[in-house]
């Protein structure tokens, strides 16, 4: 359905803040104003959820995220930014692959079936945006993916 983003990512945020994550501090990097895409809410919540679970998960305690929104030509670019452990420059492209967990030592103990960016790679794709990943092991992660803005007239073409 045709969705406000900044209303519904703050809605997001709002419910990942209600919820303690020790001293992790979701920092909104947003612009103001309506920005509408054509979305499935439930499917992009899942893209979300999991994209900020993450970060949440691989962040040192006190670490900051930003959540950052850019609008870009006919496109909106969100970014999810941690302070995490990062993924070594070779690894960061696999994680959107089936089962891949980076880094087994250090994953292993906490959880999860390396399916989540799989799926949210196909979520992303089936709006017709893209979703990629840059990081620096030690420094962080940032994940960021596109959406078509509707409603946008073209000028001189
Ligand atoms: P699931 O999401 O199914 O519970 P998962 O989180 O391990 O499990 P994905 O979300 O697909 O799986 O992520 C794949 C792998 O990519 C992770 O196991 C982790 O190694 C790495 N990864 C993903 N996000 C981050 C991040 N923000 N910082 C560091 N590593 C990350
Ligand atoms: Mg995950």
């Amino acid at each position: 359905e045709k969705t406000d983003f900044m209303a519904y990512i703050h809605h997001i945020i709002d419910r990942f803040e209600m919820n303690a994550y020790e001293g992790i501090e979701l920092r909104r990097e947003l612009p103001e104003g309506q920005y509408y895409v054509w979305m499935d809410k439930d499917k992009m919540t899942q893209v979300l959820d999991n994209i900020i679970s993450n970060a949440i998960k691989y962040s040192p305690e006190g670490g900051i995220i930003r959540i950052g929104i850019e609008k870009q030509r006919h496109q909106l670019v969100v970014s999810i930014q941690d302070e995490g452990i990062g993924i070594s420059y070779d690894k960061v492209d696999k994680i959107f692959d089936r089962f891949y967990r980076a880094d087994k030592a250090r994953t292993r103990k906490l959880g999860g079936t390396g399916l989540g960016l799989a799926i949210a790679k196909e979520l992303v794709e089936a709006h017709h945006g893209k979703i990629w990943a840059k990081s620096k092991k030690g420094k962080g992660t940032t994940v960021f993916f596109t959406l078509p803005l509707m409603n946008q007239k073209r000028r001189g073409s």
